[in-house]
């Protein structure tokens, strides 16, 4: 693979940054994900504008403006003939001495980017369905904010698998949070989707806004409020969003099934929508 690294595009087994790099040393950086259908990034403008969003909330300065970002993706895509997958953005806050506070304002950035071959429409869990535990959510409360502090999800998803699960879904206070890596919905027996609204609890995720947007086109009611673990025992469906794996459905939560046990209409029909108008907006 062709990875970006500081402003130039290097074979991977070459590509090298700082053992002093505070994301590798404080976690102090922030990350994108954006997946890529067709040879085409899914709605760039938004993954952009959270990227804005995490930098102002670290106080992060990237020095380069959203057209020349979006360049760069379009370059790795075209280097690596990316068909489908992910594109993968980190940006930390540079390589000085280990101290907690910020290096000297001459210090710059880390940039990388690097992308992953993966078949994103084509995916077996979306037919089988997935299989979730709960987790008491142990994060911080800036959930909102996309940083690279991502161990209590890595130690919480190794958990799920070792446990026969696909994912964790992570609990406070006796409501679901989100999943480890992807935003949590149910479908009531009343067919009402519900999913958490957007607060510091949780991250905004780009999928998440989009298909909401698919079940508006689509008449579905929605309630943006926190479900309880009860409520899912009582769903008729429950699925998961992320750019990476769309839309998923939950077919076990702890081992009960969900609704019939089987993967849900609603997650079926979002799940085409949201791939269909997705494929169209790409750029
Ligand atoms: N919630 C968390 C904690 C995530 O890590 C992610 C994505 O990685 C999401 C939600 C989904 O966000 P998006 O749809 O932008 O991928």
């Amino acid at each position: 693979r062709t990875v970006y690294v500081n402003g130039e595009y290097q074979p991977e087994t070459t590509a090298k940054i700082s053992i002093f790099d505070r994301g590798f040393i404080f976690a102090d950086g922030v990350y994108e994900v954006t997946a890529v259908i067709a040879g085409k990034l899914v709605d760039f403008p938004g993954h952009m504008a959270r990227l804005r969003r995490s930098l102002f909330e670290v106080e992060l300065a990237l020095p380069h403006s959203d057209e020349e970002v979006l360049e760069i993706h379009r370059q790795l895509i075209a280097r690596n003939a990316l068909e489908e997958g992910l594109i993968y953005l980190q940006v930390s806050r540079g390589a000085a001495d280990r101290d907690f506070m910020y290096p000297a304002e001459d210090v710059p950035p880390t940039f990388v980017m690097f992308t992953q071959k993966k078949a994103l429409i084509d995916n077996p869990v979306a037919d089988r369905g997935q299989k979730i535990i709960l987790v008491e959510d142990q994060r911080w409360h800036r959930r909102d904010i996309k940083t690279v502090q991502l161990l209590y999800p890595v130690l919480a998803k190794n958990t799920a698998r070792r446990a026969g699960a696909d994912d964790a879904w992570m609990v406070e206070d006796g409501c679901i949070t989100e999943g480890c890596s992807n935003n949590a919905y149910i479908v009531t027996q009343e067919g009402t989707l519900v999913t958490r609204e957007l607060s510091t609890e949780i991250l905004s995720g780009i999928t998440r806004q989009s298909v909401l947007k698919c079940a508006d086109d689509l008449q579905i009611r929605v309630e943006e409020r926190p479900f309880t673990v009860e409520e899912i025992r009582q769903a008729r469906e429950a699925f998961s969003t992320s750019a990476s794996g769309f839309v998923n459905p939950v077919v076990s939560v702890d081992g009960t099934a969900v609704g019939d046990g089987k993967p849900g209409p609603v997650a079926h029909r979002l799940r085409e929508v949201y791939i269909r108008a997705s494929r169209a907006m790409a750029i």
